[in-house]
């Protein structure tokens, strides 16, 4: 019999993920969209053109809005909605999971309201027996054309992390474990914030070395922050820290980049999100993080100034004038 897994979440990486597992013939791939209309469509046109576009999901994969449909005999329940939804979003699978089901998150980011992890929020509502949490430089759109990636998949439970391995790796798609999920997860929420200055540098007209230090000092003040929440520093020299910082910060279809790219040439953050239609993790996160960096007395100068951009209506010239002339200047 083929094992059930649900794709919670209808944006191009849990498409991705979905169409990655619709190969395996021992598998039978849901997703399921929160919302009924974008399902109804979905099934009609078989393509989101709003984030994948020109891309087909195959009809192997069952698409559907129906949580009762999607939640029975349901293995393994993978989490693709991004952070400002997924309580919401949870809340309402909370009567059809049974207890022990197996989860993993996509999603990076971290709520504003409490500052906890997707996996937090998950394990909270849903109380399931396995979780983990998969990241890592993996843009969608090169993995649905095949292109080789490498991801992370983290958790407390070695053998689950191991499992969750098996069933992903692929040709085309290598998969790593490690038991830091704090680690794991807040690297990947940390990420888009520092890839938001990284676009700014690309807005402002910066080069190669401009951008340089900040991802040597981004990942820098990310560890800072990981490892006083509990996090294993080597976790930041692996796929979910540097590597995704490397991607994030000079593809150029990265959403957190483009958004700074567009706040270095001087528009405003209000204006920007209003002809945007995908969601951009880092302009909360940046919020969050910092206001946590802040109660906690850790430096974090270049998340301190994107918050400022984005939030508090710096100018990003003003900001990196400030960061470059900062009194403390020892590296560590
Ligand atoms: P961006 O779209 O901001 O690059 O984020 C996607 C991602 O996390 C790729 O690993």
């Amino acid at each position: 019999m083929k094992k059930k897994v649900v794709v919670l979440g209808d944006g191009a990486w849990g498409i991705a993920i979905a169409w990655l597992l619709s190969h395996r013939s021992n598998l039978e791939v849901w997703i399921w969209s929160a919302r009924p209309e974008t399902a109804a469509l979905l099934c009609k046109t078989r393509e989101n053109t709003r984030v994948l576009p020109n891309f087909r999901i195959p009809e192997t994969i069952t698409l559907t809005a129906d949580i009762t449909q999607a939640a029975r005999d349901a293995e393994l329940l993978i989490s693709a909605i991004p952070t400002v939804y997924l309580r919401a979003t949870i809340s309402r699978w909370q009567n059809h999971c049974p207890p022990g089901t197996s989860l993993l998150s996509l999603t990076k980011g971290v709520e504003i309201e409490t500052f906890r992890r997707p996996s937090e929020i998950l394990q909270e509502l849903l109380n399931p027996g396995r979780i983990a949490a998969l990241s890592g430089p993996s843009h969608s759109e090169e993995v649905i054309h095949g292109l080789p990636t490498s991801v992370v998949i983290a958790g407390p439970d070695p053998t689950f992390n191991q499992e969750l391995q098996d069933l992903f790796a692929c040709e085309t798609f290598r998969v790593y474990t490690n038991t830091d999920l704090i680690g794991v997860e807040l690297a990947g929420a940390q990420k888009n914030v520092i890839a938001i200055a990284a676009g700014i540098c690309d807005g402002l007209g910066f080069g190669d070395n401009a951008k340089a230090a900040l991802i040597t000092r981004g990942l820098e003040e990310m560890a800072r922050l990981g490892v006083a929440l509990g996090a294993g520093i080597e976790t930041y020299r692996g796929l979910a820290g540097i590597g995704d910082l490397i991607t994030t910060c000079y593809s150029p279809h990265g959403r957190n980049r483009a958004v700074g790219e567009r706040l270095g040439r001087g528009e405003k953050i209000e204006q920007i999100l209003a002809s945007w239609s995908k969601i951009v993790e880092g302009v909360t996160t940046a919020q969050s993080i910092n206001q946590r960096a802040q109660q906690m007395g850790i430096e974090m100068p270049i998340t301190h100034y994107v918050d400022a951009v984005l939030h508090k209506n710096k100018s990003p010239r003003d900001a990196v004038s400030e960061l470059m002339t900062r009194r403390n200047r020892t590296e560590r």
